[in-house]
């Protein structure tokens, strides 16, 4: 790299955004804009040129994958890397799938951000190892939606769940009853190996607006 990266740091906690912000600095390959929440981060994309941005997910206002396709949306060529604590293969699989160029843990050692910032603007996609090993376990490959393997009543229920529906409410609307609608979604929480209700919820949360315009009729 002859000229410095610019690089847009996008993370809210203090700690870790100065020990990355310095990581980079001692690296001396980029030049760090910070930024403590999405709607800062967006301004400085308007404002200045960025190669890459750093992504965490965990943002005060409005972050996961909703914050990266609002950075998408805003420049679709931006090269995203996502910098999060959260290593569920389904999360991976979203992110990747929205666009995002690599996907580091915060569990990762500072390395292989350095790493991933440099095969990412060479334009490949990276993954950790960590992170990667988990999507394989998974079986789903990058760029191929994690939700692909779900059934329509599946969907159905992750739309309602999405709304914020209860499991009753879910049973209730779908007209079935409530183990019903509970073995549904256990077994969605299988299938896309997630730990806890909470965390299938986070993603029908996440995922709300894909999912219901695939529920669509006509749009298969
Ligand atoms: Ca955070």
């Amino acid at each position: 790299m002859s000229e410095a990266l610019r690089v847009l740091l996008v993370e809210d906690h203090p700690i870790v955004r100065a020990g990355c912000q310095r990581l980079l600095e001692a690296w001396g390959k980029t030049r760090v804009i910070c930024a403590r929440s999405l709607a800062e981060g967006l301004r400085h994309l308007k404002e200045e040129a960025v190669d890459l941005v750093i992504l965490d997910l965990g943002l005060p206002d409005g972050g996961g994958i909703n914050a990266l396709k609002r950075m998408l949306a805003a420049m679709p060529a931006l090269k995203v890397l996502v910098f999060s604590m959260h290593e569920e293969p389904v999360m991976v699989a979203s992110a990747l799938e929205a666009g995002a160029r690599g996907y580091v843990s915060k569990n990762d050692d500072p390395a292989v951000l350095l790493e991933a910032m440099t095969r990412i603007n060479a334009g490949d996609i990276y993954l950790s190892h960590s992170v990667a090993q988990k999507l394989a376990l998974m079986n789903v490959r990058p760029g191929q939606g994690p939700l692909r393997g779900l059934s329509a009543r599946e969907r159905e229920v992750l739309a309602l769940l999405g709304k914020g529906r209860s499991l009753a409410e879910v049973a209730a609307a779908l007209g079935v009853s409530y183990r019903t609608a509970a073995a549904i979604a256990a077994q969605m929480r299988a299938k896309l190996n997630l730990s806890s209700m909470a965390a299938l919820i986070r993603l029908a949360v996440e995922h709300g607006s894909a999912v219901a315009e695939e529920n669509r009729p006509g749009l298969g």
